[in-house]
């Protein structure tokens, strides 16, 4: 259950992402754009979303990091 439930969520496994890598919040859809960063958190552009502070969260729903899920490459 847990698997299929989970199946697109890093579940705090940071091996799973890349430095490019982008993550969509499964709360409110948002996405975090390594390239792009957060300006709403100050973080700047080429931050991967493994090298986001621990306390870092959504800056629509404030989801936390484990909220939020891989999006697989275009
Ligand atoms: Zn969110």
């Amino acid at each position: 259950m847990k698997d299929s439930f989970f199946s697109g969520s890093f579940g705090g496994d940071l091996t799973r992402i890349a430095a490019d890598t982008r993550l969509e919040c499964k709360i409110c859809w948002w996405v975090y754009d390594p390239a792009h960063g957060d300006e709403t958190r100050q973080i700047g552009p080429g931050t991967a979303f493994a090298a986001l502070p621990w306390d870092w969260s959504c800056p629509t729903c404030s989801g936390s990091k484990d909220d939020f899920m891989v999006l697989e490459k275009e």
